[in-house]
């Protein structure tokens, strides 16, 4: 596919259906907060806001990013809703459209978000020309399910160390696939599926759960290595969280499918279950478990109200289960997390 070609739709959230917006003609690019784009967001946003949410702006400002047409934001948070109002001054070329997001996946919020998900694809349709059905969106599921299954396959390697690269690597794999066109993606995956394992080695760090917000720098996985630490698995919004497969296969209930499964994906901590709030401690106890880590590390994002909200009762989950947490907070720059060196190379002392 040549790049005059590709037709680029923006977004920022692992909630945002790619399925759609790929249905509808559009790659669908994910704005990662990442780069070396000057601090300018503060002109539009007030100082002491998300910093995922601020980093993203500084790259619409600083024309960091391809030729995008528009902007899908999903309302998952009151930092993203800020954004895409941010977003219209600073793009004012960009379409943009704005998702409701339910907090929660009951029923209701399924048949809600579906809805929703009617609405943006009518709104695609206008902005792409191209009128897409039913059995299109089913056929745009199966290509991201089968990205999501060769990640989770390749990640797999990752985690026993056969993947030549290792973690960096992989987070390299995930912002590619987040950021480049569906088949070219499909072929980079197959070719590194196809390539020799290596010899499975023993872990050289002790074994640790992840998980947080947004994580995309592969040199903050090369860091994690370097302080004696072994990611055993993680749930983060830039990582396989953001690729998981969505199940089911009625196309004639193509929509309930779609918004079913992004609410069902490992949660982010902005979705809850209101029958069990305490659920995403649960769960993060059990995947540590699950991966027979020694600790816990989570990654949150300065100033991101839903993690702060939640981290309490996680806290005291892990600290009944004797299962040590480091919490590192960060603003998406490597600069953060090297001050952090110290703290995580302690941490994997401690749990030797
Ligand atoms: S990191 Fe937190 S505050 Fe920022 S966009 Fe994500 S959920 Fe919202």
């Amino acid at each position: 596919m040549s790049q005059e070609t590709i037709r680029w739709m923006g977004h920022a959230c692992s909630y945002t259906p790619l399925a759609l917006i790929h249905a509808a003609g559009f790659t669908p690019y994910r704005v990662l907060p990442i780069g070396d784009s000057p601090d300018r967001a503060g002109q539009l946003l007030h100082d002491n806001l998300c910093p995922h949410v601020k980093r993203i702006l500084d790259r619409a400002m600083d024309s960091d990013l391809p030729a995008l047409e528009g902007m899908v934001f999903m309302n998952c948070c009151d930092a993203m809703r800020r954004l895409s109002d941010a977003w219209r001054v600073a793009r004012p070329e960009h379409r943009v459209e704005l998702v409701d997001l339910p907090v929660a996946a009951e029923e209701s919020a399924v048949s809600f978000f579906a809805g929703e998900l009617i609405r943006l694809s009518g709104t695609l349709a206008e902005w792409s020309g191209k009128s897409f059905n039913q059995t299109d969106v089913s056929a745009s599921v199966d290509k991201f399910n089968e990205i999501a299954i060769l990640l989770e396959n390749i990640g797999k390697r990752a985690r026993e160390r056969t993947l030549d690269g290792g973690g960096p690597r992989l987070q390299d794999l995930f912002n590619g696939a987040a950021t480049e066109p569906v088949d070219r993606t499909v072929d980079l995956l197959n070719s590194v599926t196809a390539e020799p394992e290596l010899p499975g080695a023993e872990p050289d760090g002790v074994p640790v759960y992840l998980f947080g917000n947004v994580l995309p720098d592969p040199e903050a996985f090369a860091l994690f290595r370097s302080c004696g630490v072994h990611i055993a698995d993680d749930s983060v919004c830039t990582g396989q969280r953001a690729f998981s497969p969505i199940h089911g296969a009625d196309s004639d209930q193509v929509f309930l499918r779609l918004a079913r499964g992004l609410l069902e994906h490992p949660r982010c901590a902005r979705t809850f279950d209101p029958s069990r709030p305490g659920k995403i401690a649960e769960d993060v106890l059990a995947e540590a478990r699950a991966c027979h880590a020694k600790g816990v590390i989570a990654y949150t994002i300065k100033f991101c109200d839903p993690y702060m909200s939640r981290l309490p009762a996680i806290r005291n989950v892990l600290r009944e289960a004797g299962l040590p947490l480091l919490l590192l907070e960060g603003d998406c720059t490597m600069r953060s997390m090297g001050q952090q060196k110290t703290r995580i190379e302690a941490f994997a002392e401690m749990l030797r």
